[in-house]
């Protein structure tokens, strides 16, 4: 066995139903980099855009699946109720109030939110997201393309909020299978607690926080809401020695899938929360330039003999700009 710890999060992946004004939103609002512009390797009739760091690293990555005939999320049990990203420090956040007030993004003021400061806002089809002040702890490569100068760009994921009718049987996964500490209870803004779980590293981008507040009855996953996330494992012999352990634990996970820039295994928590364990390698640039990624439609080898098919099947989006 080579079971090491996992690393923090990896990425996580949510659902817009406009390809185009995702892309809009989180390169020119947000100022993330598209680093990869694919489909879903399930449904090669959608796009699959990651939007990360200047270099793509794990634990940056924003990705979405487009699926316009998707129905809009609805909030409540077995979903990811919150998604929070890093920036590196207080002036860096005000920074974020002020701009994201300029662009007529739907915000909250800045809150005190699980022991952080933090920035609560949504994109423009409902995602929850929360900026959250980091400490300047290191993590995330600044991108020159950016609209957002270097001192003030996200470096990545900070946690994701899960909400879940047990949060007791969520928890027991967490710690005794997937090797998270628990940390204790925090307050949310709304005057609720977390239960804050951190596993590797610790710390923002390392850390799921499980809603103990009331149910607010079954969620349901769509449009604007996450569908999956997933942690970092450091390679491939972690990754079997992960895949075997929740295998034992008597969680259905599936085999190892080779997602062609990581490899995958996925599995439900007992909440209903599709969890991933993903490779941190071989990362975004096996197939493009590194100053050149998310600039052309990128296939896996296996779909490659079918681009001229499965690019007449997609809507052209806007060139990235911002280079
Ligand atoms: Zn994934």
């Amino acid at each position: 066995m080579d079971l090491q710890e996992l690393g923090g999060l990896h990425h996580l992946t949510a659902v817009t139903g406009h390809a185009a004004a995702n892309l809009d939103f989180y390169t020119q609002t947000l100022g993330l980099r598209l680093v990869k512009k694919t489909v879903n390797q399930d449904d090669v009739s959608a796009y699959h855009l990651f939007y990360a760091d200047a270099v793509g690293s794990p634990g940056t990555e924003v990705t979405f699946f487009d699926w316009a005939w998707a129905s809009p999320n609805r909030a409540g049990t077995g979903t990811v109720a919150e998604t929070a990203l890093r920036v590196p420090g207080r002036a860096a956040l005000a920074a974020w109030a002020e701009r994201l007030a300029e662009l007529g993004v739907d915000a909250d003021p800045i809150v005190e939110h699980a022991g952080r400061a933090s920035l609560p806002f949504v994109d423009p089809e409902g995602q929850r997201l929360r900026l959250v002040d980091d400490g300047g702890a290191a993590g995330g490569h600044p991108w020159d393309g950016s609209p957002v100068p270097p001192e003030e760009q996200i470096r990545g994921l900070a946690a994701v909020t899960l909400a879940v009718e047990r949060p007791e049987s969520t928890a027991r996964v967490l710690t005794d299978v997937l090797g998270f500490r628990f940390e204790g209870e925090a307050a949310t803004d709304a005057g609720e607690r977390v239960g804050v779980y951190a596993v590797g590293p610790g710390g923002p981008g390392a850390e799921v926080w499980l809603s103990t507040g009331s149910a607010s009855g079954p969620g349901r996953g769509g449009i604007g809401g996450v569908h999956h996330v997933a942690f970092r494992a450091p390679d491939d012999a972690a990754h079997h020695a992960w895949r075997e352990r929740i295998a034992a634990a008597g969680l259905g996970v599936t085999p190892v899938i080779d997602r062609f820039y990581f490899r995958s295994i996925y599995f439900r928590e007992p909440g209903g929360i599709l969890f991933e364990i993903a490779t941190d390698g071989p990362g975004f640039a096996t197939d493009e330039a590194m100053d050149a990624l998310g600039e052309r439609l990128a296939l896996p080898p296996f779909l490659e003999p079918r681009r001229a098919e499965i690019e007449a099947g997609l809507t052209p989006l806007p060139a990235p700009v911002g280079r």
